[in-house]
């Protein structure tokens, strides 16, 4: 193993295009290139050289990826890494069978009770709403050792219609951790943030009482609030670069296709093991199969 370390888990950003136009998206911007793959297979063979035990691939929609099994493949079973998939739903509801015997999560996104109101939020393809509550039951059946993880961005679109999501839940798609995201104002979410702002208290009001419900169903509940995104990720970016969140604001460290060893030098100063490991692991609680080896 290297003496430089990267963290144990890093989120893969690895295009920007997407089926959807989600007004609150804080991935990269559309229109940018999507990664290039060989060069990401490679990144992929040298990250246990560099303690890295997890990746989440996300983007964009992931699943627009053509080579995404290989790409998966080459994480799960070459590197024996632990892989999580972040996907909208559409395009995986498709692949799943390409695509599933290579992961341990997959992150959906359900944003509402009702199709009126998710439609606002995942704008482009109202089908979404259906496809995510017909694939969390049909994903149990064929692949009952996936983790399944539903998050729900929660912005002043849909903060009204998050508590009647409960028996839409606990009767259908219940997963296995549900996640409340407050949004966070980067990127797309920036440039629509007048329609989208909520509040600390409000966030945290609605996280109280849908906790309150949620506890009476037996239903896995995880938050995430704006305030908490310093110092919890080491994010690529399509070009290859290393990002983190600080203060609030996202910063580029170095890039990995150009000089992994800088970013392996620096991105401590950024990140804190801490913090990424509870936050990856309240999401994702994965059976660690080595113990954490640094501590910064
Ligand atoms: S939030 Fe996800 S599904 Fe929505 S536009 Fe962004 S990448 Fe696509």
């Amino acid at each position: 193993m290297s003496t430089l370390t990267l963290p144990a888990i890093i989120d893969m950003e690895i295009l920007g295009r997407c089926d959807l136009r989600c007004p609150f998206c804080w991935g990269p911007r559309h229109e940018k290139p999507d990664t290039n793959i060989p060069a990401l297979l490679n990144l992929i063979r040298s990250f246990p050289e560099y303690g890295v035990e997890s990746i989440v691939i996300t983007g964009g929609e992931p699943a627009l990826i053509k080579d995404l099994p290989e790409v998966l493949r080459t994480a799960k079973e070459e590197c024996k890494l632990k892989t999580v998939l972040s996907t909208n739903g559409l395009r995986f509801a498709k692949r799943l069978d390409e695509i599933a015997p290579f992961l341990d999560w997959v992150a959906l996104p359900l944003d509402a009770a009702t199709l009126e109101v998710n439609r606002k939020m995942r704008v482009g393809d109202p089908r979404q709403f259906q496809i995510v509550q017909d694939l969390i039951p049909l994903i149990r059946d064929r692949y009952p050792r996936l983790g399944i993880k539903l998050g729900t961005v929660v912005c002043k679109i849909n903060k009204h219609d998050i508590l009647p999501m409960i028996d839409l839940i606990k009767e259908r798609c219940k997963p296995d951790v549900w996640k409340l995201y407050q949004v966070s104002y980067s990127v797309y979410a920036e440039d629509n943030r007048e329609q989208l702002e909520l509040s600390d208290e409000e966030f945290d009001d609605l996280y109280k009482r849908v906790n309150i419900l949620a506890g009476q169903y037996n239903i896995v509940l995880a938050a995430y609030t704006r305030a908490e995104r310093d110092g919890k990720h080491l994010f690529f970016t399509p070009e290859g670069n290393a990002m983190v969140i600080a203060q609030g604001q996202e910063t580029l460290i170095g890039n990995f296709y150009e000089d992994i060893n800088r970013v392996a030098r620096i991105w401590s100063e950024f990140v804190r093991t801490d913090r990424l490991v509870t936050n990856f692991d309240r999401t994702y609680p994965i059976k660690r199969s080595q113990p954490l080896a640094k501590s910064h």
